[in-house]
């Protein structure tokens, strides 16, 4: 039993924030990430300062504000603890995700994918890999196999970033093994022996993703890439052939102001297909999750009547595994530390707040009938 772990990461204001004189309202000490409501006046009485300012707890508090502060938080920092713990878990036989949650521009592909010279999560894990690889191979006796994949949800359709032929590669079907749980159909795998074999693909599957976005309206802001690492590892265990497999789910979400109808603008109203059908669903899975864990710790009563609805969108089903089930799971909540933004990143460290409460089963993935 493990529970999903959260991790809060603030940026610097950008441009267009300072352009608007945007007041700075988060405050990240140790590991309380406050929001302040600039709105409600400082007053003095207990409830309105209570009001005004909302204290959060988080695993992992990131304050990436400020490159000059000595609390700053680098690439590199960000993965020391968390790309790492997802390589160990790799190597040990689990499988892993991590997924980044938040509004458009908060900082999820910069925190996953990264920009030139600033790499983030992704090329970080893999080239991580490869380094542990080589250097074990001098004395372990085990061989290794890595596959990768990458694809993109949007508008509930399933497209692979991999493939040359783009016409193949939309609406691709999301299917259920008995025994490996849910995979995508005819999805391409690519055997990577090295780092710049991954290089190489990830720029690919950007490209194809970034070209599809000017063409069809912003879709990286609507849709979710999944890039996905198969590694196995062969040995020899008291004699017996032995395979463990891990799957690594690196997950960059849409923008999460897509996922709440109620605060839809005129705007987005008028096109329905602007709420998201899976970021939605994801946040009632992680409502579920989160009541079972809770009625795990007070009572065993209502257990049996909470429903998780991993199957009503494409992403939970995918993650299924990566969400209460087998798997060692890791939230990254992006924000902004504008006033400006103050609404969405409120939703954002309530929603990473209910996260926390989910309990996941990791186990070892070995396979002695190879
Ligand atoms: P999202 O994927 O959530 O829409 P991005 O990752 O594209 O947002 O970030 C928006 C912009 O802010 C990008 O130009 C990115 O480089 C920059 N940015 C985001 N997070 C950071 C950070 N922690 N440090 C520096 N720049 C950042
Ligand atoms: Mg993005």
């Amino acid at each position: 039993m493990a529970s999903v772990r959260v991790a809060v990461r603030l940026r610097p204001m950008n441009r267009r924030e300072k352009d608007l004189t945007a007041k700075n309202i988060i405050e990240i000490k140790g590991d309380k990430t406050t929001i302040t409501n600039l709105r409600i006046p400082d007053g003095i009485s207990g409830d309105s300062m209570r009001e005004r300012r909302k204290t959060f707890t988080y695993d992992f508090s990131y304050d990436s504000a400020d490159s000059k502060s000595n609390t700053f938080v680098s690439q590199e920092k960000v993965f020391k603890d968390l790309g790492s713990d997802v390589l160990k878990a790799a190597f040990q036989g689990y499988n892993a995700c991590i997924f980044a949650y938040g509004q458009t521009g908060s900082g999820k592909s910069y925190t996953m994918m990264g920009n030139p010279g600033d790499a983030g999560l992704i090329p970080r894990i893999c080239e991580g890999l490869f380094s542990r690889i080589a250097g074990m191979t001098r004395w372990d006796e085990a061989s290794f196999r890595t596959e990768v994949s990458y694809l993109e949800i949007y508008n509930e359709r399933v497209r692979d970033l991999l493939r040359r032929k783009s016409t193949e590669t939309y609406n691709l079907r999301v299917r259920e093994h008995p025994k490996d749980g849910p995979y995508v159909e005819d999805l391409s795998k690519h055997l990577v022996q090295n780092y710049h074999d991954v290089e190489e693909l990830m720029e690919a599957g950007n490209i194809n993703r970034t070209t599809a976005a000017t063409g069809m309206n912003d879709t990286s802001s609507r849709s979710h890439a999944i890039f996905t690492i198969n590694f196995t590892q062969a040995k020899f265990d008291a004699e017996m052939p032995c395979e463990t497999i891990s799957q690594i789910h690196l997950v960059d979400l849409a923008g999460s102001e897509r996922a709440d109808a109620t605060c839809a603008t005129g705007v987005r109203l008028k096109e329905g297909g602007n709420i998201n059908k899976s970021l939605v669903t994801l946040g009632n899975v992680i409502s579920a999750l989160a009541d079972l864990s809770q009625d795990g710790v007070n009572t065993n009563l209502k257990k049996k009547q909470v429903f998780v609805p991993y199957r009503d969108s494409v992403l939970t089903w995918l993650l299924k595994d990566s969400l209460g089930g087998n798997s060692k799971t890791i939230m990254i909540a992006t924000i902004s530390p504008a006033d400006v933004n103050y609404g969405e990143t409120l939703s954002t460290l309530r929603y990473a707040n209910r996260a926390k409460n989910i309990i996941n089963k990791p186990t070892i993935n070995e396979d002695f009938n190879v």
